[in-house]
């Protein structure tokens, strides 16, 4: 059964869509518009304005006034209950929310409601209470005294200032939600500029935002494509750019930010994440490894898994056994309960899914299931396991973000780990295997941010998580974000 739209929502696509800045939703200054598509059917559900360099200006000055004149005074538990309070806020409106996540990205509704909602809350009261443990450290200084004077010195962490957050539209809530509660719990103001696929949800939530006491101007929401993120991260009055997208996007990010005036940033990028079986693994519970780690939300996880190595006389029946699992996966409109496989969220990703086939095909590769579009409305790929035809397969090594998993046999622990590490990101990986002596001994030789063993993707509030290699630069959650979004002040006292 297909969700009834809550009136609410309904209201809300009605409205004349843009920014919101400083406690109000804008129309914005400018003729240009995106429209907002529903990618399980392809229908325009609303549209929404691009920035112009006035709203620009007029999002950064109303972040910049609001951190002067009061956020970055505010004293740590009252920014931590105001953040309280939103989470909470979140949760009541739960429904309405999903909903229009699910209209503008695909994401199931369950998906929506259970998962990305309920985890932007625990976010949302993980940053809540790492306001209050933002410390500097006492130091005694070793210089010699030639009198009476004495010396010491102490750290202070102090609020860059205005942060951009530059989002995807895989998690547009829960992703920008790691950016502006990062920034509005260190004292810093936000500006989140929301991916132009999925631009609705921010909107609403600055409004909840407004009611959950943040003050007008603390978060700002500006939407357009990728100039507007560069007008952004280009403005002489920001200090930080947090950024979660693509390889090459990311690049292009913290170079500008670099020659804008080092411009503070901090990148979450893709991967090609890698999934290794050991051979002490039942196929059953490597066949419900793959399925976790590789298909949920479409594939469209930042950590989740797209390579699978598996050993390679298990290799045939693991291939059989996931094959029989996705086609018995039942496609269909996300915002219905029964459908447990949506659209990917847009045309544009589904043309690039298909490229990635056909290069797959071409190369030799062979496509065990799916590697197709369905045949119906919107943006629907078939779940598709691709059969590595060597290590050098594209597959193996570019990022397809969608739901494809691409598979080879290894036969020596040492081929496993080369395999594992090959390439340039380094994410997020996992090893599935019940010698916990073997794990141990695996972990540190496997180059990645976040290595999971016997699951892939739980993501979790007090665990630092962030790429190496190409995956990116910083960390993001636990107490790492704090350095990130601080500038240290080293002060000396003589007395
Ligand atoms: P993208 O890089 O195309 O866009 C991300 C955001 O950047 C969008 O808001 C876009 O409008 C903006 N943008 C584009 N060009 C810009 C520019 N020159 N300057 C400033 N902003 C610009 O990525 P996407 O297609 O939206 O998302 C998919 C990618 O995100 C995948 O590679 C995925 O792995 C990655 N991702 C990473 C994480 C993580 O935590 N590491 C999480 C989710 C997604």
């Amino acid at each position: 059964m297909r969700v009834a739209l809550l009136p609410e929502v309904t209201a809300f696509l009605k409205r004349q869509h843009g920014h919101f800045i400083d406690g109000q939703p804008r129309e914005g200054t400018g003729a240009e518009r995106i429209e907002v598509i529903n990618p399980s059917d392809d229908q325009p559900i609303a549209t929404v304005a691009t920035a112009t360099s006035s709203d620009i200006e007029a999002a950064v000055a109303s972040s910049l006034s609001a951190f002067n004149s009061s956020w970055r005074h505010t004293l740590p538990a009252q920014r931590a209950e105001v953040l309280y309070r939103l989470a909470d806020l979140l949760e009541q409106h739960r429904e309405a929310l999903a909903q229009l996540e699910t209209l503008q990205s695909g994401k199931l509704i369950s998906l929506a409601r259970n998962f990305e909602i309920t985890t932007a809350a625990a976010f949302l009261r993980h940053y809540a209470g790492a306001a209050t443990r933002i410390t500097g450290e006492t130091i005694t200084p070793s210089i010699p005294s030639f009198g009476e004077e004495r010396y010491t010195a102490f750290t202070r962490r102090e609020p860059l200032g205005v942060v951009v957050g530059i989002v995807p539209w895989n998690f547009s809530i829960m992703i920008a939600v790691w950016k502006f509660a990062s920034a509005l719990a260190t004292g810093c103001t936000a500006i989140i500029k929301s991916s132009e696929f999925t631009p609705l949800t921010m909107l609403r939530i600055a409004e909840i935002a407004l009611d959950a006491g943040v003050p007008a101007g603390v978060l700002n929401v500006i939407n357009g494509k990728g100039e507007a993120g560069s007008a952004l991260i280009s403005h002489q009055d920001v200090a930080k750019v947090s950024f979660t997208g693509s390889v090459p996007t990311g690049i292009a990010v913290g170079t500008q930010a670099l020659q804008s005036r080092l411009t503070r940033f901090t990148l979450e990028l893709g991967g090609k994440n890698a999934a290794g079986f050991l051979p002490d693994c039942p196929i059953d519970k490597i066949i419900d490894g793959i399925f976790e780690s590789g298909f949920i939300n479409q594939g469209q996880i930042c950590a989740a898994a797209e390579r699978f190595y598996v050993p390679q006389p298990l290799l045939d029946d693991v291939l059989t056994g996931i094959k029989q699992r996705l086609e018995q996966l039942q496609p269909g409109d996300p915002l219905d309960e029964q459908a447990d496989y949506g659209p990917v969220a847009n045309r544009a990703h589904l043309e690039k899914l298909n490229a990635a086939f056909a290069k797959a095909r071409q190369e030799g590769d062979q496509v065990i299931t799916g590697g197709h579009v369905l045949d119906r409305p919107g943006c629907y790929v078939a779940p598709t396991i691709i059969r590595a035809h060597s290590p050098n397969a594209s597959l193996l090594h570019e990022e397809t973000f969608g739901p494809v998993g691409t598979f080879i046999g290894y036969d020596t622990e040492q081929q496993l780990i080369e395999a594992m590490n090959a390439g340039p990101y380094g994410l997020s990986a996992s090893l599935w295997t019940n010698n916990l002596s073997k794990a141990l001994q695996l972990i540190p030789q496997i180059n990645a941010g976040t290595l999971w063993v016997n699951m892939h993707t739980l993501l979790d509030p007090a665990v630092p998580f962030g790429g190496i290699k190409s995956s990116g630069m910083g960390r993001e959650f636990g107490d790492e974000f704090i350095n990130d979004y601080t500038e240290l002040k080293s002060v000396l006292v003589r007395y």
